[in-house]
């Protein structure tokens, strides 16, 4: 994603060189511009008795269920944006945060960085994004998962490894 104009004031912005990178500048505050997807976290929850956690949003999917997601707020680190919004989304506390790997998705420019976390089996409490959620044991997720246009499928594939059986 390349920025023509500043966000935070609005002036068209100028070609720079940052390094080796070629990055925009706004002449008047100064502001740099990378040309940075957005980031946002990919997030496979796994508790206590190796059950995997999985939602069904169904303005993502009629049919497939997901792994937990969302955009990274200002000033936010990622490992922060996985715990609020696993929180947020399920309801659950994460007690370990381990990154797994990224993804690019191409239709929303958009920078999925994956994480597996671990969780002690509580309350779901969702927010009203989410349709239905659920444990799965492992061995079931794949018959499940979504993997057209959306990362989950990836995602699992790629914590599979280090789950347990
Ligand atoms: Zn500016």
């Amino acid at each position: 994603m390349y920025f023509k104009y500043c966000a935070k004031c609005g002036e068209k912005l100028n070609d720079i060189k940052c390094g080796d990178d070629f990055c925009k500048i706004c002449p008047s505050c100064k502001q740099i511009y990378g040309s940075s997807p957005f980031p946002v976290v990919e997030v496979l929850v796994v508790n206590e008795f190796n059950e995997i956690l999985l939602l069904k949003q169904n303005y993502i999917s009629e049919s497939k269920w997901t792994v937990v997601s969302g955009y990274v707020n200002d000033a936010e680190t990622l490992e922060e944006a996985v715990a609020r919004e696993v929180k947020e989304e399920t309801g659950q506390t994460v007690i370990k945060c381990q990154y797994i790997s990224s993804y690019y998705f191409e239709p929303k420019q958009l920078i999925m960085i994956g994480f597996l976390v671990y969780v002690n089996k509580a309350e779901f409490s969702i927010s009203s994004e989410v349709n239905d959620i659920r444990w799965y044991k492992i061995d079931e997720v794949d018959a499940v998962i979504a993997r057209e246009n959306n990362c989950s499928g990836m995602h699992f594939d790629k914590c599979r490894p280090y789950l347990e059986n």
